[in-house]
């Protein structure tokens, strides 16, 4: 149940004012706090991401980036560390690899 935040009453969540005090109830509140209880989209690609790291990663960074720029956008440092993290580790599995395999027709030329 939501509380009033200028008396500490509580409140219907259907409620715009409060029964008590009458003043209005901050509806922007209330909603950021159903957004951090809820993953939000950059949160949500930060996940995909790092699944798509052992699933299929040459997708990863994407999904990890388009998280990366909505999670700076809303200023989520969860979202952003995770999608950091995805976007750096998937970019890691791709050049790794392919430049081993790089030196590794570098080795047979010579
Ligand atoms: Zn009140």
């Amino acid at each position: 149940m939501p509380y009033c935040q200028y008396c500490g009453n509580e409140v219907g969540s259907d409620h715009r004012f409060c029964s008590r005090c009458g003043k209005e109830l901050a509806l922007k509140n209330s909603e950021s706090t159903t957004e951090n209880n809820k993953m939000s989209e950059a949160y949500v690609l930060g996940v995909v991401g790092i699944a798509l790291i052992f699933f299929f990663f040459p997708a990863a960074p994407l999904v990890s980036s388009i998280g990366l720029y909505k999670a700076d956008k809303t200023n989520d440092e969860k979202a952003f560390k995770l999608c950091l993290v995805g976007t750096i580790v998937s970019i890691l599995m791709i050049v790794v690899p392919l430049s081993l395999y790089i030196l590794y027709i570098l080795s047979l030329m010579l």
